[in-house]
């Protein structure tokens, strides 16, 4: 398949809602299982302490392995962490476990501890890459917290449905705060609106009301609910892998199309 233009230098991507189950992981895997299959050299950062990227991408996440932890909170270069994921060249996957729902609290009394992740990726040069992904936990905690840090961009994933703005001014005025006190290079790229149901008038209405407000920041793609997406994590692999002619993964990899060439405009 084609070869999509590579940014100037990586670009960090941090994938955000304070929501659970908007499809934040699910997003982080596919855009960046995409990337990988058009050239790009991709990095998923696994910060939620469920390790289901992990998961989806077949890295081992259990057990005393080194994972993001011991990144955040013992020094541990990030580099002794990262592994490819298997049957994926150009993508990788730095793993959570269970320990970093420990983070949260440890971090509190860390110096620095809102830049623990970045400073972790600054020191990190071992592969070239053009994209990290950052998947969050679905908190407004420290953990995500040193997500805005480590990023200059924010990609907000939106789930279809009734109240799916709520909490969203809460996620951005954390945003303000961080650019006005920690990064002020933070930016909101990019929404992506997901889990949509053409079948449905309220979905249309949503997106309606998604795009009247952010306006170009929404993608033009939108991803379909596809139960073909919701199998393929169980399968330790993406949509894009799992079965690349559906509807969800031909989505995703229009949106991560966006996205690259977006991002080489810039
Ligand atoms: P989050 O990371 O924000 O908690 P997930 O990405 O884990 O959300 O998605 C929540 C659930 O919805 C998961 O079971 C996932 O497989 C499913 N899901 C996500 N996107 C889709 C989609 N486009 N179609 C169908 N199911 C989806
Ligand atoms: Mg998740």
């Amino acid at each position: 398949d084609d070869v999509w233009p590579r940014p100037p230098q990586c670009r960090i991507i941090t994938v955000a809602n304070q929501k659970g189950g908007v499809g934040k992981t699910t997003t982080s895997v596919n855009l960046a299982a995409a990337l990988s299959m058009h050239g790009q050299r991709v990095l998923v950062v696994d910060l939620d302490p469920q390790g289901n990227a992990s998961t989806a991408l077949s890295v081992e996440h259990r057990g005393d392995i080194p994972d993001v932890y011991k990144v955040l909170v013992d020094d541990l270069p990030l580099k002794e962490v990262v592994k490819e994921v298997p049957g994926m060249p150009g993508l990788y996957c730095a793993p959570a476990t269970i320990d970093l729902a420990g983070a949260e609290i440890e971090l509190v009394s860390m110096v620095a501890r809102e830049s623990r992740l970045r400073k972790a990726l600054a020191a990190f040069d071992s592969l070239e890459l053009d994209y990290i992904m950052i998947d969050c936990p679905p908190s407004l905690g420290l953990l995500t917290v040193n997500a805005l840090v480590a990023a200059e961009e924010l990609l907000i994933p939106i789930q279809c449905e009734y109240y799916a703005l709520e909490g969203l001014g809460q996620l951005l005025r954390n945003v303000d705060l961080v650019r006005a006190h920690l990064n002020p290079k933070l930016t909101l790229s990019t929404i992506l609106l997901t889990m949509y149901d053409g079948r449905t008038r309220l979905a249309s209405q949503v997106a309606e009301e998604v795009r009247a407000h952010f306006g170009q920041t929404v993608l033009n793609t939108v991803i379909p609910r596809s139960v073909r997406v919701s199998e393929a994590p169980s399968y330790g692999q993406s949509v894009m892998t799992y079965d690349p002619g559906s509807s969800g993964a031909m989505a995703y990899k229009d949106a991560a199309r966006e996205i690259a060439y977006r991002g080489a405009q810039v």
